[in-house]
């Protein structure tokens, strides 16, 4: 038996670059650089679902972590969550090591130490709106939306992996 019983766990895009915001996607497909070393020596790799994708489709707008900083988003997120959890605490009893979780900084859902904020609300067809929301727009400190419903779903099982982070600005 060669199974390591090593689990990466890790965001949807960092193995599917295609659910990313068009036209974002520094890669083709996957994080490879990123996640290499893990699949060296031996990790298994668990995907999530993408809440982004999910919620809104592939045809999404940019987004910040204040839009999705929402009652009815956060129930989503912990929706799609609901089975891969009940994958992930199998494994967990079964005495399986989880390495880690791989979030996206950058990402208003699935940021680990920086999402993006800005927002301020109304609508944008003035000219005038349009500049001032994209000037708001900026990086912040803090995890995205989706990783801290995930991480307090985790915490309730008793799981506390390491988070770590691709940064979507500067990928690896
Ligand atoms: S960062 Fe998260 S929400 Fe954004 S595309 Fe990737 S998996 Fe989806």
């Amino acid at each position: 038996m060669k199974r390591s019983k090593s689990v990466l766990v890790t965001c949807h895009c960092a193995l599917n670059a295609n659910a990313k915001i068009y036209p974002l996607a520094s890669v083709g497909g996957v994080f490879f650089d990123a996640i290499s070393t893990y699949i060296q020596s031996g990790c298994g790799l668990f995907q999530l679902p993408c809440p982004e994708l999910s919620y809104l489709g592939i045809n999404r707008w940019g987004m910040t972590w204040e839009q999705y900083d929402h009652p009815n988003f956060r129930a989503h997120c912990r929706k799609i969550l609901e089975y891969p959890l009940v994958q992930i605490q199998a494994m967990f009893q079964a005495g399986y090591e989880f390495v880690g979780i791989v979030g996206m900084n950058g990402s208003p859902n699935c940021g680990v130490t920086m999402t993006c904020a800005g927002y301020t609300g109304g609508e944008i067809c003035s000219q005038n709106n349009i500049a001032g929301q994209v000037k708001a727009l900026r990086y912040i400190s803090g995890q995205g939306v989706f990783i801290e419903e995930l991480v307090a779903m985790l915490n309730q099982i008793g799981l506390q992996p390491e988070l770590l982070a691709i940064s979507e600005t500067q990928p690896k």
